[in-house]
């Protein structure tokens, strides 16, 4: 790409949200010339790699918010695609668990939100789980039937493919820089090539799906509003290979006090268990949400184990030090508003004559599950 270039609509970044809007934007008008812009050398190795790959059902959202309404919407479109598009999923389901009488209520207010999201879940006691292999240890458990795991690469290469085939143009290895001008007719933006060269582009629609720089792309469209988004790592410690289908559905214990969905169990396709991810905002406030010195396994991630086998133990009371071993890294995109942290997402919409823009900010869990519903909305908001 030399010097101007027009295209109708420019989505930056090529996450799973990115994918999935130029997917459901390119169906809906054929015509339509749409880039892609990436600063990576291919899609999705980012935020959208490294995470559980769990289709979440939608159980602990707060009604009425955003992550509540397009997560449940998300999980079927998603159960839907790959059953269509040969893409590997398992609706393997998932129980939440308790290990005393104590915790029962705390069972019940989550039934309670589940109730509110429409997500359906059913209370198993002691009696029952006994005749599941491997859960008799527990006291009472919540089991999700909607719950399950995907590949999400393949689901990613899908929505890619197929966003090619209806005429996008993906440019990898490009940067926005700074939008330069938005005048009545067109945003006019700058993108860093491969080499830091710049060149501009101009669009009519806009749209930021950055991910972990999403606050920094809005910033520079002028929106004022006084948030950041700070990185908060997730680490995952995967187990040996002795325990390798130990489950044949995701275990979690009841979500941490301290946020997050407490350190739990999950498997690939192939039945390869992993604990995690954890809450580690240790590099919050001194490092970039994107540095990526984040994703680096460090020495205090190794002092993690003791903590990790203590969580892992009261999910599978076998588990010994050797069986568990420090595997990878993901980085939520935590957004603060105000200094406070903002617990749902936040999508700004801005339309003044003919231009559209959107910003998509904090999508973290359950970003994955929720990208497709996502993706078809703002495709059904453009023209
Ligand atoms: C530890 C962890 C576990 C999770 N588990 C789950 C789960 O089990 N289920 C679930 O539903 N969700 C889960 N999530 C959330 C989910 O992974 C994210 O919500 C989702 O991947 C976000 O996708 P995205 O496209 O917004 O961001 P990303 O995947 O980060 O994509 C953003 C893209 O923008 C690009 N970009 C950034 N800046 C620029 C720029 N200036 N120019 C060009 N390109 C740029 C980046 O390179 C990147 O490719 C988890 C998240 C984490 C961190």
């Amino acid at each position: 790409m030399n010097s101007e270039i027009y295209v109708d609509t420019v989505v930056i970044g090529s996450g799973i949200l990115g994918l999935s809007i130029a997917y459901y934007i390119s169906k809906k008008f054929p015509n339509m010339t749409i880039a892609v812009l990436e600063k990576n050398p291919t899609f999705g190795v980012e935020t959208s790699s490294r995470n559980s790959e769990v289709i979440h059902a939608g159980i602990y959202y707060k009604k009425d918010s955003l992550k509540a309404k397009y997560c449940k919407l998300g999980r079927e479109m998603i159960y839907d695609i790959c059953k269509k598009n040969s893409i590997p999923f398992n609706k393997c389901g998932k129980f939440i668990i308790i290990n005393n009488d104590e915790q029962y209520s705390k069972l019940i207010q989550i039934k309670e939100n589940a109730f509110y999201n429409e997500v359906n879940l059913k209370y198993l006691d002691k009696r029952e789980l006994s005749k599941i292999e491997n859960l008799s240890h527990f006291t009472g458990a919540l089991w999700s039937p909607d719950t399950g795991i995907l590949d999400s690469h393949s689901l990613m290469k899908y929505l890619e493919q197929s966003a090619i085939e209806n005429n996008v143009h993906f440019v990898y290895k490009s940067s926005f820089h700074k939008m330069i001008d938005m005048n009545r007719d067109a945003y006019l933006i700058e993108i860093l090539d491969e080499n830091y060269k710049p060149y501009h582009i101009k669009c009519r629609n806009f749209i930021n799906s950055a991910g972990l720089n999403s606050d920094k792309v809005a910033k520079s469209c002028g929106i004022k509003d006084n948030f950041k988004i700070k990185p908060c790592r997730g680490r995952y410690f995967s187990l040996s290979y002795k325990y390798k289908n130990y489950f044949k559905n995701l275990i979690y214990p009841l979500p941490d006090p301290m946020g997050g969905l407490g350190t739990h169990i999950t498997f690939d396709l192939n039945g390869k268990l992993k604990l995690g991810p954890d809450i580690d905002w240790s590099f919050s406030e001194t490092h970039e949400a994107t540095d990526i010195d984040l994703y680096k396994i460090n020495q205090n991630d190794l002092l993690c184990q003791d903590k990790f086998l203590e969580s892992g133990k009261k999910l599978i009371p076998s588990l010994k030090t050797e069986d568990i071993y420090p595997d990878y890294v993901g980085v939520r995109p935590k957004l603060f508003v105000d200094n406070n942290l903002y617990e749902d997402f936040l999508i700004k919409e801005i339309t003044n004559d003919n231009l559209f823009s959107i910003h998509l900010l904090g999508i973290e869990s359950p970003g994955l599950t929720s990208a497709l519903a996502i993706g078809n909305e703002i495709s059904l908001k453009i023209n």
